[in-house]
């Protein structure tokens, strides 16, 4: 019995590699991989300018794992999160983001079913790590999301965040077909610049990165400036310190040029006090960064208080004074629960 793999799973070098020694001509396999990629049809026989004798092949060698809408839910602000079904009928989700008065538009797609790494703030951490997912359900949801964001505010995306389930540098390879196919001519042609992988901090696969030259910005979830902090709320510190991840941080921004951020979302006394802001200016100095300060969200079974306005606005103007580049964000979609920390499949 021949086992069908799914199309999507194989990054487009691969796939030529496999069908030219099936016998297909070069320009086939252009068309093929135009359907897959850059048309991003899903059904075989919608792919009309191959001859029904390869379609058939294709159909038997084959499967097409799409993604299936599940639910959609409409946040006050604009905000639009998608469960999506896996052919296994897992579900991760993704987010629509509008981003000033509807100019810019981010998703933030999911890169795992779950997460391994239980960060004491996060609603997916406690969900566990269900499965990896491959580099066409990854280039899926930012397909389906962008399909959305053309009929619902007549505009393509413009940025893409791999910020939603999962942590993208466990699952380093599939994330990095998946950008791949999302910047390459023969797939969505999508600039690296408008790419940001957010990690939880894995300094090994953070130069790894550098050295496969991807050429994304990095976000790194940083959340504490100290490691005692940091290892309480995220354990993958225990074995990153932010001593391993300054140096890699380092070294990305060297071997890219690219902008580093710094994530950080605010906790009432735990983690936004002068000393805490400190704390950041000092690790603000190694290299050029921005930090984003963001709203706590509350998760259900969380200790953690979001910090008070003043508190929150009163850290952001230590970082400004210092010299460092600071944001505030203001949350996005949480009466739906899409917002940071969020993403667990709930309803
Ligand atoms: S914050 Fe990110 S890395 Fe941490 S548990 Fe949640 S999804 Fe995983």
């Amino acid at each position: 019995m021949i086992i069908q793999k799914d199309i999507l799973s194989f990054t487009s070098t691969d796939l030529s590699t496999q069908l030219a020694s099936l016998g297909w001509e070069k320009y086939r396999i252009k068309q093929l991989n135009n359907w897959l990629w850059k048309h991003c049809v899903r059904d075989f026989n919608q792919m009309t300018n191959l001859s029904v004798k390869q379609r058939e092949e294709l159909t038997n060698l084959f499967t097409i794992n799409s993604l299936r809408e599940d639910k959609k839910q409409i946040s006050n602000d604009g905000t639009i999160k998608f469960r999506y079904a896996l052919h296994d009928d897992k579900k991760i989700e993704s987010v629509l983001i509008p981003v000033a008065d509807d100019k810019r538009f981010t998703v933030c797609v999911s890169s795992q079913v779950g997460c391994s790494l239980t960060c004491s703030f996060c609603a997916t951490g406690k969900m566990g790590l269900a499965r990896q997912l491959t580099a066409g359900e990854i280039f899926d949801q930012v397909v389906q999301v962008n399909k959305t964001c053309q009929d619902t505010y007549g505009k393509g995306l413009s940025n893409i965040v791999y910020m939603g389930m999962g942590e993208p540098l466990l699952n380093y390879k599939n994330v990095c077909n998946s950008i791949s196919q999302l910047i390459s001519s023969e797939g969505l042609n999508f600039s690296h610049n408008r790419i940001t992988v957010s990690t939880a901090g894995i300094a090994k696969m953070i130069i790894k990165l550098a050295e496969d030259g991807y050429k994304v910005n990095l976000a790194l979830s940083l959340h504490a400036a100290d490691d005692a902090k940091r290892n309480e709320m995220m354990p993958i510190n225990e074995s990153n310190n932010l001593h391993s991840l300054m140096q890699a941080l380092k070294y990305y921004q060297r071997i890219t040029g690219n902008r580093i951020s710094f994530e950080y979302i605010a906790f009432e006394h735990f983690n936004d006090t002068e000393k805490d802001a400190k704390n950041l200016v000092k690790l603000c100095s190694h290299f050029p960064v921005i930090v984003n300060i963001i709203e706590y969200n509350t998760v259900q079974g969380v200790d953690y208080m979001k910090s008070s306005e003043d508190r929150l606005n009163n850290f952001a103007k230590y970082l400004l004074k210092h010299g460092v580049m600071t944001t505030v964000r203001k949350s996005r979609g949480k009466d739906i629960d899409a917002a940071c920390g969020q993403l667990a499949n709930k309803g």
